[in-house]
């Protein structure tokens, strides 16, 4: 039976810098592709580049460094054999998170911890299993969606408003929002505005 292998982008060792786990250091896997093409990705680099990677490949890699913690992100995971990789991760003993748009049904069942950040669509199934939705706002936002989004929320599931690219405008109308909808969280871009790398 064929081993199963990614498509990596990068892998490295920092501290995650958005939403619930803010602080936290971890080691990314970034993996290659995404087809969303959004026009405001930081990440567009990763939609081209990556290399061919298996299991044991991965976890030598993550074994250079001391966390337990491994965020999963992308460009896009659910773009490949997501379920085979957090399993991997799992048995290997880290604590697995996940960074998805969410447009693809994807059985993230051992995932510790699924942030779904919705772009151009997302699946209703994948709001549902999401720890954090998180929604990148900016001026163009259709602040109409943002209802619809809300409507997920309980027990299970927080909504953070994440101002697109950190711009002042876009903080404002974040703060203008959460002051209005006082469940959800505000998330920054710690790691840019502190140049952590
Ligand atoms: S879904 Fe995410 S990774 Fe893909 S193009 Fe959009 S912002 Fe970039």
């Amino acid at each position: 039976m064929p081993q199963p292998s990614w498509k990596v982008n990068e892998i490295f060792y920092s501290i995650q810098g958005e939403g619930r786990h803010t602080g936290m250091p971890a080691v990314f896997v970034r993996l290659a592709g995404c087809s969303m093409n959004c026009p405001f990705c930081d990440t567009k680099y990763a939609a081209r580049d990556g290399k061919t990677m298996s299991a044991p490949e991965l976890l030598a890699a993550l074994s250079a460094w001391p966390a337990k913690a491994a965020i999963i992100t992308g460009g896009e995971p659910t773009e490949q054999d997501l379920p085979a990789l957090i399993d991997v991760l799992k048995q290997a003993g880290y604590q697995v998170h996940l960074e998805t748009n969410g447009a693809k049904d994807t059985d993230v069942s051992q995932a510790d911890f699924v942030c779904v950040s919705p772009k151009k669509y997302v699946s209703a199934e994948m709001l549902k299993k999401a720890d954090v939705i998180k929604i990148v706002v900016g001026q163009d936002t259709d602040l109409d969606d943002l209802q619809k989004y809300y409507a997920y929320e309980n027990a299970h599931t927080q909504i953070y408003l994440q101002p697109e690219s950190n711009k002042q405008e876009n903080i404002d109308l974040c703060v203008k929002l959460l002051k209005n909808h006082p469940a959800a969280r505000l998330s920054l871009q710690m790691h840019k505005l502190a140049n952590i790398r």
